[in-house]
């Protein structure tokens, strides 16, 4: 059976426990593959390895850097095929997604932050006649890089990719429950030549990993993508270490449909936004607000189309979703459709386990559900669920709509249907979502922040703000 290794200092080692637990492949309920149980001993030589590199490192060009990720990004791009299959089957979204989204879009974080990394520059002030200050943005030093597992090397690599081209060293763990693709890039890693100990990569659990990279004294700032309450424990665990943190957590995103919308498009892509990847995407608008004078329409147009999903073995390339991350993800989803069906709920489709024919019979899978009849501060519609689960909220007025769009504790993403520019413009200003899409959903833009307010987070990714999280401004003024 495969055996994942850590990454330290350039080299593959066993994990100092000499203990392994099992990689579970979702789609058929099998053990494939082992992944170490690594701990603090293991965090404590990779955060060394990556203090002994940052020197050499934070003294290469910008250029030289750059090219040490574009090289990484060539490298991805010419495995995509094994990449993509590792990840569906780790996962259990279907391949066809696995090879045209999460795996491409790990190598385009390379390459944009190859680009960033030679332009990247900082500002100058001048005093006029009597001064000039201009700002130096260094390095900080080794950093700590944590991911979930719904987008598994495409969060990952979008975390290491800018702490690198700021001219940092990265300590950084994957999620325990994906690990696969993060280790095959240790692989590529090596075949890039990048130094060792440049990015040291440590499996294992969260309490047992994750807790001491983030607490560690040397590592000198966390990014952290995950659920809230762990963002919660990292952000209370270091506050008296002030040391930078970027928190990228839930999100429970309200999708806006109004009357004057263009119906066939707000379906097609609300379908997508519902579902895509099992409904497993932080991004995924979960609660969708329709206004009374479509509801009924577009609620059936919805309830038949959701119906009709293919719900198949990922490997399959007409399977439109496919299994569910694991077995405890599962339970907690399909335990939220029965809140549903308590809170008063009327499930109009879906909210089952589906148990399918041949190798997959024992997989995660189930129905994609869309509700209604709820009220919209009820659990099913403040809670993130995270699964394919949607609920449809009717509502009358734009007035309506903010407030209970604004009214959960999250503040990730939202999405606007309307052909009335006036109130895209007006909306967008007052919801209270790091992102508002108009007219689509998860149209990305590298350079744009991104992250969320509320409890969805802290700090900004994306573009400069990425580049900045990982650098230290210093101010420097010289008197003329
Ligand atoms: P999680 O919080 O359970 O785990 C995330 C990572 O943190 C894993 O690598 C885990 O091992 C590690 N971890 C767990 N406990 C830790 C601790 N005490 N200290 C340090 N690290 C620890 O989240 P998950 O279940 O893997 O991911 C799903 C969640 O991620 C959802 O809430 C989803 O909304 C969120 N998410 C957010 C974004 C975003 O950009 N805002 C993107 C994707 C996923």
């Amino acid at each position: 059976m495969r055996k994942i290794l850590n990454f330290i200092g350039g080299d593959y080692r066993e994990p100092e426990s000499g203990t392994y637990f099992d990689n579970v492949d979702p789609s058929t309920g099998e053990v494939y593959s082992q992944i170490p149980d690594s701990d603090e001993r293991d965090v404590q030589k990779a955060v060394t390895a990556a203090k002994s590199a940052f020197e050499e490192w934070s003294s290469y060009s910008n250029q030289q850097r750059s090219d040490f990720l574009r090289k990484i990004s060539q490298l991805i791009e010419e495995q995509i095929e094994e990449l993509a299959v590792s990840e569906s089957i780790d996962n259990g979204k279907p391949l066809w997604l696995s090879r045209s989204v999460d795996i491409p879009r790990a190598a385009s974080n390379f390459r944009f932050f190859a680009d960033a990394a030679t332009q990247f520059s900082s500002e100058s002030h001048e005093m006029t006649g009597s001064a000039i200050n201009y700002t130096l943005r260094q390095p900080l030093g080794a950093v700590g890089c944590i991911s979930p597992w719904n987008l598994p090397l495409y969060l990952f690599t979008w975390k290491i990719a800018p702490a690198l081209a700021a001219g940092n060293t990265v300590v950084a763990k994957p999620s325990e429950i994906t690990p696969m693709t993060a280790y095959m890039l240790s692989q590529i890693v090596k075949d890039s030549e990048l130094p060792p100990g440049v990015l040291n990569i440590v499996h294992g659990k969260g309490p047992k990993v994750g807790e001491p990279i983030v607490k560690h004294d040397d590592i000198k700032a966390v990014s952290f993508t995950g659920g809230t309450a762990t963002g919660a424990r990292i952000a209370g665990g270091i506050a008296s270490q002030f040391k930078k943190v970027s928190l990228e957590l839930g999100g429970k995103n309200p999708n806006i449909v109004f009357d004057d919308c263009d119906f066939n498009t707000a379906l097609n892509i609300t379908i997508k936004s519902s579902f895509a990847n099992q409904g497993q995407i932080c991004l995924c608008g979960s609660r969708i607000l329709v206004q009374k004078g479509i509801y009924d329409d577009f609620r059936d147009a919805l309830v038949e189309r959701a119906r009709n999903i293919k719900v198949g073995d990922p490997m399959s390339p007409d399977s439109k979703l496919g299994a569910l991350v694991s077995k405890d993800h599962l339970k907690k989803v399909l335990s939220y459709v029965d809140l549903a069906r308590e809170e008063g709920g009327k499930v109009l489709c879906g909210g089952e386990r589906l148990e399918l024919e041949g190798r997959c019979k024992k997989g995660y899978f189930m129905s994609p559900a869309v509700i209604e009849g709820l009220d919209h501060n009820c659990r099913t519609n403040m809670e993130e669920i995270f699964g394919p689960v949607v609920t449809l909220i009717p509502f009358e007025t734009e007035e309506d709509a903010l407030a209970i769009a604004n009214s959960t504790e999250y503040g990730l993403a939202a999405s606007l249907w309307t052909q009335n520019l006036s109130r895209a413009h007006r909306l967008a200003a007052k919801l209270d979502f790091g992102i508002v899409w108009v007219n689509c959903w998860l149209l990305r833009d590298l350079r744009t922040p991104f992250g969320g307010s509320k409890n969805s987070g802290l700090g900004r990714e994306g573009g400069w703000e990425a580049m900045r999280f990982f650098t230290e401004p210093k101010n420097v003024c010289i008197k003329y």
